[in-house]
């Protein structure tokens, strides 16, 4: 078999700093035939199987890809964990360009590996894989979800909905306001994610600037929402009440911080901030930030419990919970003087806590 699975070893790994958080196992993945190169972090186990995204993404090099999936790894356990999930948190990347790279082969490889894993890990769609991707790993494994034979298929707009709730919370929170007229979000990055978050916005009333690296996306935004474009580069600084991002992570960090004029973040995309110390950078000039693994969980709550062709209330009121999630963070914060993120990270974290003593008594 060509198919090669390897543990990396914990002391390269011990060099990625503060990413590698005692993570249970990372695996790299590779097989020559298809040209598949990929790595399969898997971050904690404590609430049940890992669960979380596989991405297909055109990174630098090994250390980039590494970094993102030992990050993407352990929000997965937070998202997970906060919202109140029964599963543990994995995430998976493919080093790839996902417009020219694909093809039925590595897909089979990949699911193979996740195969190997026995049900330890179980991955779903993330950016660059869609559900007509997911389904052809599942030709290979039967731990992949996100299609339709296995539940409720693309999560995206449950991830949207969630989101949508998330930003109404976040309003009402930093303005008072119960609704959006008149107010101005700039959402950065219009896929699966944010050109649904886009629609929902612009159907509430509110104006929209959006920004892409794909053309076709924001030609479309600004014909159907009347939205007004601007470069990706000056999506944070935008003239906007609130700045939505929803493209890949990072993208709040010392130097765009000080340039933000919204007075609120909310928006889907993963880790957000380049380092923990950014939370406390916004929190500093008064900028409200919804914690990305909070506002961004509908699409895994989706994945966990739907079944096929069983869009059930109960999934669609738990998704919208995450509205109510984000309020009593804000709430939180304001009482303890904390950042937003760490009231997030220690709910999520009691939650583990309390788990690891129920599994040792
Ligand atoms: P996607 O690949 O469909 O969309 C990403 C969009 O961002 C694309 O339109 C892409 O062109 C654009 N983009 C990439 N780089 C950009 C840049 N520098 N500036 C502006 N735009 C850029 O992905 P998605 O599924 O919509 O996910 C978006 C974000 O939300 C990701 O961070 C993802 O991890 C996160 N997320 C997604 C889900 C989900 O259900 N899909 C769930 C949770 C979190």
């Amino acid at each position: 078999m060509a198919l090669s699975m390897e543990r990396v070893d914990p002391d390269r790994l011990s060099g990625f700093g503060p990413d590698f958080d005692d993570h249970r196992a990372v695996y790299r993945v590779t097989d020559r035939t298809c040209a598949l190169t990929a790595f399969i972090a898997i971050h904690d186990i404590t609430l049940g199987p890992a669960l979380g995204g596989c991405r297909m993404w055109t990174y630098e090099d090994e250390t980039a890809a590494i970094t993102d999936v030992l990050r993407l790894s352990r929000g997965m356990t937070y998202k997970n964990a906060l919202a109140g999930l029964h599963y543990g948190g994995g995430k998976a990347v493919i080093v790839g360009d996902p417009r020219t790279g694909k093809s039925p082969d590595l897909f089979h490889a990949f699911g193979r590996a996740v195969e190997r894993l026995k049900g330890n890990y179980i991955t779903a769609e993330d950016v660059g894989i869609g559900p007509d991707d997911m389904a052809e790993i599942g030709r290979a494994t039967a731990y992949a979800r996100g299609t339709a034979a296995t539940g409720l298929g693309d999560p995206s707009p449950y991830t949207a909905l969630g989101v949508f709730h998330g930003i109404l919370a976040t309003v009402h929170h930093r303005f008072g306001a119960t609704d959006l007229t008149g107010l101005t979000a700039s959402v950065k990055g219009l896929g699966h994610v944010g050109m649904r978050v886009a629609a929902k916005l612009h159907m509430a009333g509110a104006k929209l600037i959006v920004s892409d690296i794909d053309r076709a996306s924001i030609d479309k935004a600004v014909r159907e929402f009347g939205a007004k474009a601007t470069d990706p580069d000056e999506a944070h600084s935008a003239d906007a009440d609130i700045f939505v991002p929803c493209a890949l992570g990072g993208g709040l960090n010392a130097a765009t911080i000080p340039q933000i004029k919204a007075r609120a973040i909310a928006g889907a995309a993963n880790n957000q901030l380049a380092e923990p110390e950014d939370a406390i950078r916004l929190m500093d000039r008064g900028i409200l930030y919804a914690p990305d693994y909070a506002i961004n969980a509908g699409g895994v709550i989706a994945i966990a419990l739907g079944k096929p062709g069983r869009r059930t209330a109960q999934i669609t009121d738990k998704v919208e919970a995450v509205g109510a999630t984000l309020a009593a963070i804000f709430e939180r914060a304001g009482l303890e003087g904390q950042s937003t993120a760490q009231v997030a990270d220690r709910l999520a974290a009691e939650r583990l806590a309390a788990a690891r003593a129920r599994s040792a008594a």
